[in-house]
């Protein structure tokens, strides 16, 4: 048991990773005795150990190198220079050092103890019966845990309403190397997603990061909420853009072009994406659908005005839809689907029209996002 728990410590000392190891979740039944044995035990010797030390003036307990010199009820560590002023008295080694708390968290059989000025320590069977068995004060609404699909330790002051934070390996040292309890999931702790991104982020105590698909498994794949709209993007370009569809470039952005079906140059004001017939069309991000028409040259169009992006008003329009898209006054956030691909209108064959328009001027759309 105590070379477990060192091994622990050794491992975690030559790191500097906050406890990122699956280790610790085997953590919690190799680390103290339980509640009951404990309970069940008993020692004659303790009461003993006890009054041989009252005599002592330099005393310490076997589970820290500290000296204290004990007045009473009190005792005060010894710098060295103080050990020194005194002559060097050895010390007596005792069950336990005046003032010392003993407790235990609602989250742990373990007692700790935590000696005037020092870190808390977990108590070993032995050190628990040489202290005199002192019944340790139950903090029940505190503790420590650890989520069974995450590396990370939450501190928590208070299990009952989830409150808690990250515990520092330091901190966590300082309490012993306390196990921690192990959970799959943490009182008020909460999955979310952004709009227009399939990443899944966890909100808790001990952890506020972007998971791993195995860690929300892990989690039991709950159900994510929903943050953002309008502004929350995939889009890792400068005016939060998504491509309408995923689809290879067909026809350029061009102020002066042969046009293909009417037999003359005219600007072509948008560029051309050749998926199929059917595939759905993505608003390249949230506004509202500022009109929904049909005419003989876009067929079946949508146009989105997204509001004042990076200062100026921004409009997108999509042209060729198979069949009527959203209607006019539709709200809309990134990756809403608005229609889907057809060849209405003016068109050669199955394709999407996408225009960028700020200041409702068409701009070449590679002027805002790669295709
Ligand atoms: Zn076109």
């Amino acid at each position: 048991m105590t070379s477990s728990s060192s091994a622990l410590k050794a491992k975690y000392s030559s790191k500097s990773v906050l406890m990122a190891t699956a280790a610790l979740a085997g953590a919690a039944t190799l680390l103290v005795p339980s509640t009951a044995t404990y309970a069940a035990e008993t020692s004659t010797s303790a009461a003993a150990a006890n009054s041989a030390a009252e005599a002592t003036s330099v005393v310490k307990v076997s589970y820290s190198a500290v000296l204290y010199q004990t007045t009473g009820t009190s005792s005060t560590p010894l710098t060295f220079a103080q050990w020194q002023q005194l002559g060097f008295p050895a010390p007596t080694t005792v069950g336990s050092i005046p003032g010392t708390v003993y407790f235990k968290y609602g989250t742990s059989p373990a007692v700790l103890a935590q000696a005037p000025g020092q870190p808390a320590h977990v108590l070993t069977w032995d050190q628990w019966v040489t202290a005199g068995m002192p019944a340790p004060q139950n903090k029940s609404n505190e503790g420590l845990i650890k989520l069974s699909w995450a590396p990370e330790i939450a501190r928590m002051t208070n299990l009952q309403t989830g409150a808690g934070y990250p515990m520092s390996f330091q901190e966590w040292a300082n309490n012993g190397f306390t196990a921690p309890a192990v959970q799959q999931r943490i009182i008020g702790d909460q999955f979310y997603q952004y709009a227009g991104s399939p990443d899944v982020w966890y909100a808790g105590p001990g952890v506020n990061r972007k998971i791993t698909f195995a860690e929300w498994v892990g989690a039991g794949q709950p159900t994510p909420s929903v943050r953002g709209t309008v502004s929350a993007t995939a889009a890792s370009n400068a005016w939060g853009l998504i491509k309408p569809v995923n689809a290879r470039v067909t026809s350029e952005f061009s102020t002066a072009r042969m046009h293909p079906t009417l037999g003359y140059v005219r600007p072509h004001l948008g560029i051309d994406l050749g998926a199929a017939c059917g595939v759905p069309v993505q608003a390249t991000r949230g506004g509202v659908v500022s009109s929904s028409t049909y005419d003989s040259g876009g067929g079946y169009s949508v146009t989105i005005n997204h509001g004042i992006v990076n200062g100026v008003p921004l409009y997108s329009s999509y042209l060729h839809l198979r069949q009527p898209g959203l209607a006019a006054g539709t709200q809309v956030a990134t990756g809403t689907v608005i229609g889907y691909v057809g060849t209405t209108g003016s068109s050669t064959g199955c394709h999407l029209h996408f225009e960028i328009k700020p200041n409702n001027q068409a701009q070449n759309p590679r002027n805002f996002l790669a295709f």
